[in-house]
């Protein structure tokens, strides 16, 4: 199982790291020893002295696919639940200046803490989904599934066709703007609507 991460698909997160709006989605992919589940902590790796939050909607893949167009997309992901895709962003900065990839920014132990997924079928919409994340009950990240440059549809036929997707495998679909530090103690609590289904400290 793996997770496949999107970058740049709010045009205001773009706008607020001074990146070009993409004209292809962009990808990128995150190991299994990534993933947290269970509202565990995260533990602030001493690698880097700026880690980002993004919280992101996540599709939980329900089969294998390949090669998948866009109009049978919807039948490849089941579940829908949130995330953080957290990210060294001053490593990150430094491969982008070396123009390298960004694993070391983004793939590390942890770096994925996914919460409780909901059905597909409880929402009517799923390109007016709005969720947040509020840090220490402040909210900092805010969006709606309508602001994204590529639709989920779009993001699973563009993934499928260099990567097969399998049952378990899990997709962030970017961040909205809103990025920012975490440290010690920081209280996380991430919310589809008015549910709140990831929620876990930084240790
Ligand atoms: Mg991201």
């Amino acid at each position: 199982m793996k997770v496949i991460a999107i970058g740049r698909n709010y045009a205001d997160h773009a706008k607020e790291l001074n990146n070009p709006l993409p004209s292809e989605p962009v990808f990128f992919m995150k190991p299994d020893t990534a993933i947290v589940k269970g509202n565990k902590p995260f533990f602030l790796p001493d690698f880097s002295h700026e880690i980002h939050h993004e919280v992101e909607i996540v599709l939980k893949i329900n089969k294998v696919g390949k090669n998948i167009a866009g109009k049978f997309a919807h039948r490849y992901f089941g579940e829908i639940g949130i995330g953080i895709d957290f990210t060294a962003r001053d490593i990150q900065a430094k491969c982008k200046e070396k123009g390298l990839p960004w694993e070391i920014a983004k793939a590390f132990d942890n770096s994925a803490p996914v919460g409780e997924f909901l059905p597909k079928d409880q929402f009517t919409d799923l390109n007016d989904i709005n969720f947040r994340l509020a840090i220490n009950g402040i909210t900092v990240q805010k969006g709606n599934t309508s602001d994204t440059i590529f639709k989920f549809d779009k993001l699973i036929e563009y993934v499928s066709k260099y990567v097969t997707i399998k049952l378990g495998d899990l997709l962030f679909t970017g961040t909205p703007s809103g990025v920012g530090p975490v440290k010690i103690g920081d209280h996380l609590q991430a919310y589809i609507e008015d549910k709140c289904l990831l929620d876990f400290h930084v240790r």
